[in-house]
């Protein structure tokens, strides 16, 4: 028996390296050109023929600063097409209503968007005297197993740390809603963001022009809710939350004071995807168009003299010196140098600043928390 096996073993080998010397003989014989390009870097493929980064915005000079500010801003407002995210009538329904022990009153619904698509969406707000600052909070990537929503509602101990909720014990009338792609939108109709992005550009749309619709009509539920002051109306996100943020806060008027993290800190033309970054890149982040119409640092200068705050954590890395120093001189060119700060929180990391966000909106606001 034992003799037997030794030779059904070797017949094994044998056999293996059979295979592995065809696999050798079928990789050397493929077609190769006897002199091979001169290619020293990924980026080869991506000429710069066609490339036309656009100017740097002039923040030095208030004219023409506000200027360029009109110009990219219409710009933007027509690819993102907002006259028509916001032109029909909206309709939410009410799922559930929660007085919680704390004095919090948590409303759960479904807002219908652009294309009769419900967005999961809570709504939450303080016992208490009016009228209230209204803040729109705009989630950032989540796991496909995990909910932007929920972390934004309950999520502790995620990274977007129940921001909606702890606002709303600050006295804000707060709403948060689902990403198309993830969590309530996403697993659970077998379906995720990318998936989203990719149909989106199949219909010559992009995903950020779709979130940021759901985001006009997730503003309008905010606005018409009872007892919000629609003068004194916030948005804030983490991460790719913050970068939508920002980026509705560019495009709408309504929006006076801004909370991000975990986004910005750097300058410059958007570089080409080259294959050595650790990721695919997602296409949930671009703008068609998006190189030859800006810089990174371009959405955030638009925000400019309204209300800002940015944030990163100590372990994100360091933020470059000329994105400090331009974006806080399109805010002095605006006439409203105090009015944005780019702060580093020691020791933190990836993650929605929220005591922090507290006392911003509390000073952007003040006028009106302060008669409470
Ligand atoms: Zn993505």
């Amino acid at each position: 028996m034992r003799f037997r096996l030794k030779y059904v073993m070797i017949a094994i080998a044998i056999f293996a390296i059979g295979v592995a010397v065809l696999t050798l003989n079928r990789r050397e014989a493929a077609p190769r050109l006897a002199v091979p390009f001169d290619i020293s870097e990924v980026g080869f493929i991506h000429s710069d023929a066609r490339s036309s980064a656009p100017p740097i915005a002039p923040v030095e000079d208030s004219t023409a600063f506000d200027m360029w500010q009109r110009n990219l801003r219409s710009r933007l407002v027509s690819i993102f097409d907002v006259e028509n995210a916001i032109s029909t009538e909206s309709s939410f329904e009410v799922t559930n209503v929660q007085h919680l022990d704390d004095g919090l009153t948590r409303t759960m619904m479904a807002f219908e968007s652009f294309d009769g698509s419900m967005i999961p969406a809570v709504l939450q707000r303080r016992e208490g005297s009016l009228p209230r600052a209204a803040i729109l909070l705009i989630s950032g990537h989540t796991k496909p197993d995990e909910s932007g929503l929920a972390q934004l509602v309950v999520g502790e101990s995620s990274y977007q740390h129940a921001a909606a909720t702890k606002l709303a014990h600050a006295g804000y009338v707060t709403l948060a809603f689902e990403l198309r792609g993830f969590g309530e939108l996403g697993k659970l109709q077998n379906t995720d963001h990318r998936l989203v992005a990719y149909n989106a550009l199949l219909e010559g749309e992009f995903y950020k022009k779709i979130v940021i619709a759901d985001a006009y009509y997730a503003l309008r539920v905010l606005m018409r809710s009872e007892g919000v002051d629609t003068n004194r109306i916030g948005v804030a996100g983490v991460s790719f939350g913050g970068e939508l943020a920002v980026a509705f806060a560019a495009l709408s008027e309504n929006v006076q004071a801004v909370y991000f993290a975990g986004y910005g800190g750097r300058t410059g033309a958007f570089g080409y995807a080259t294959g050595t970054a650790d990721d695919q890149p997602h296409y949930c982040h671009i703008i068609p168009g998006h190189r030859r119409l800006m810089r990174r640092e371009d959405i955030i200068l638009l925000l400019a003299p309204r209300s800002v705050l940015g944030m990163r954590g100590e372990r994100e890395g360091p933020v470059s010196d000329e994105f400090r120093s331009r974006t806080q001189q399109a805010w002095s060119s605006s006439g409203a140098p105090d009015n944005y700060s780019f702060e580093v929180a020691k020791g933190g990391g990836h993650e929605f600043f929220v005591s922090r966000s507290i006392a911003f909106f509390d000073d952007a606001f003040k006028p009106v928390l302060s008669t409470h």
